[in-house]
């Protein structure tokens, strides 16, 4: 049977009749409704001649057994953020499925093929993201935090991965899933307005931004607002307010799609009556380039030293977190521009901002590639997230394309 793109986009609306309700989908991951996804995909897959096995971190993997042990992976998720979009992660694994199915019907491929439903890519029930992923690609290094996380209603995090038969202590095995892997494929819609402000439906991933996460400490002195003349105040929201615009220059001169949000600023004291005395501004900066993204950092640092003289403050810096930009394979990335190209007549190459199960998989050394899809208004976590069907169909085409030529081309090289 050919690949049915519009398949998938039913089987999508299926899945959001199942899983959602009025407020948008509901699979959290280690939660019943989640694996009622779970449940529902390994029926609709139970006709092929597939291996299926849940892994030490709670990943399921749909093995297609191929004429050599090298092994093609194709991946998704099906968890989803409470009331979210009827795309996010579960578009992927639908597809996947769909050219899973193809290529089975086609007879044995020449290589191995899997479909991996990554666990808990949201972390939207105990906030530590990608955690199936990061387990398989041997980078999960928190476990201790993750024994003390517990979700809103107290219940630790150990208890509830344990419901779905995973071990905090056993979850690196399933590093041995990507034994053999030479390629991990993944589509996903956009989740920002790129893709349609250029009027394309689809493009290929370059990689995943680094990120730069900041404290940034202003301090000044508390005054009364009333009796403290503009020219004598030390007005620690001044600093903070400088910079929040200031990151904006920053991010533009640097371009190629640097972003620099200044996500929050807490004054203390924090009364109307009061001049500020201490702001604390979070930084959050992102770029594909990683000398790029330093020098970002580097720029808004010294532009904070510059303010706090002009508004005669002390500004203090603390890393809060960062990762490297992860940066996809040039082999893979040029297959996938092909591919969609040949089902849409057009090509683009752009970042990711938002991280992806691909990111971890890449980090492992497994050649990587996503292509994304446009996704209407940028909107995504929420149940306004949408995608063209006729856009959705050709994402899976496309997918269906990219997976053919990484078989072809594996095969090529032996
Ligand atoms: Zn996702």
């Amino acid at each position: 049977m050919p690949l049915d793109p519009a398949r998938v986009v039913a089987r999508l609306e299926e899945l959001r009749a199942l899983t959602g309700d009025e407020n948008g989908a509901q699979r959290v991951a280690w939660t019943e409704t989640w694996a009622t996804a779970r449940a529902w995909l390994a029926e609709s897959l139970a006709d092929l001649p597939l291996e299926v096995e849940r892994d030490a971190a709670g990943n399921d993997w749909y093995t297609l057994r191929g004429d050599d042990g090298r092994t093609v992976l194709i991946g998704g998720h099906l968890d989803s953020v409470p009331n979210g979009g009827w795309l996010d992660g579960c578009l992927n694994v639908l597809a996947g499925a769909e050219v899973l199915r193809r290529i089975a019907e086609d007879g044995t491929p020449p290589v191995t093929v899997r479909l991996v439903d990554w666990a808990d890519e949201e972390g939207a029930r105990f906030g530590r993201s990608l955690f199936g992923s990061s387990a398989a690609a041997g980078s999960m290094r928190d476990q201790e935090e993750l024994r003390r996380l517990v979700d809103r209603d107290g219940v630790p995090l150990p208890d509830a991965v344990g419901a779905f038969g995973v071990d905090l202590d056993r979850i690196g095995e399933a590093h041995a899933q990507l034994e053999g892997a030479v390629a991990y494929l993944e589509l996903h819609i956009e989740q920002g307005p790129v893709l349609e402000s250029l009027g394309l439906p689809l493009g290929t991933v370059l990689g995943t931004f680094g990120v730069e996460r900041s404290r940034i400490t202003w301090t000044g002195q508390a005054a009364h607002a009333g009796s403290t003349p503009m020219a004598e105040r030390r007005d620690a929201l001044a600093g903070a307010a400088k910079l929040a615009l200031a990151i904006r220059e920053i991010a533009e001169s640097t371009g190629d799609g640097a972003v620099c949000t200044s996500g929050d600023v807490t004054c203390r004291p924090g009364i109307v009556t009061s001049v500020v005395e201490t702001a604390e501004q979070l930084l959050d900066q992102r770029h594909l380039d990683a000398a790029k993204l330093a020098s970002m950092h580097a720029r808004a640092e010294e532009l904070s030293r510059r303010f706090a003289g002009e508004e005669r403050l002390d500004v203090a810096w603390e890393r809060i977190w960062s990762i490297e930009p992860i940066l996809f394979d040039d082999a893979l990335i040029g297959l996938a521009d092909e591919a969609i190209w040949e089902v849409s007549g057009t090509t683009h190459r752009l970042p990711s901002g938002p991280l992806h199960d691909a990111a971890e998989v890449s980090r492992a050394g497994v050649p990587t590639v996503m292509v994304f899809v446009q996704s209407l208004r940028g909107l995504s976590h929420t149940k306004l997230e949408d995608t063209k069907s006729e856009h959705l169909e050709l994402s899976v085409a496309a997918l269906d394309r990219l997976a053919s030529k990484t078989l072809a081309r594996v095969v090529g090289a032996g």
